[in-house]
């Protein structure tokens, strides 16, 4: 993992360690309300994305982006944004945390 990856907020459920991303409070793994905040390192691979053309009221003056599914390497699934429009790439590409917009994490290809 480059080191200038970043590392990505998600839930850790100090009772058997599964990684969520939440918000959620019960582990869907053991059902314990043991979810605690976390971070892992931000370097996964793409899984699935979209570009949204005609964006809702609040993200109306940012124009089009880019909805992904990062299935980052520490084992936990997480949506986000990618840096740009046109940044999809293939499936199972590899990508990184480029910076966290508003709480979203935002990822570039690596
Ligand atoms: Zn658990």
């Amino acid at each position: 993992m480059p080191a200038s990856a970043g590392f990505v907020e998600v839930l850790k459920c100090s009772a058997c360690g599964a990684l969520d991303a939440g918000p959620r409070e019960i582990c869907p793994v053991c059902h314990a309300p043991a979810l605690q905040p976390g971070k892992v390192p931000g370097a996964g691979s793409l899984l699935s994305w979209t570009v949204i053309r005609r964006p809702p009221a609040a993200f109306r003056a940012e124009g089009s982006y880019a909805v992904a599914v990062i299935e980052l390497d520490a084992g936990v699934k997480v949506t986000g944004r990618l840096d740009s429009p046109d940044a999809g790439g293939q499936l199972g590409a590899r990508v990184v945390l480029a910076e966290s917009k508003n709480g979203v994490p935002v990822f570039r290809l690596a």
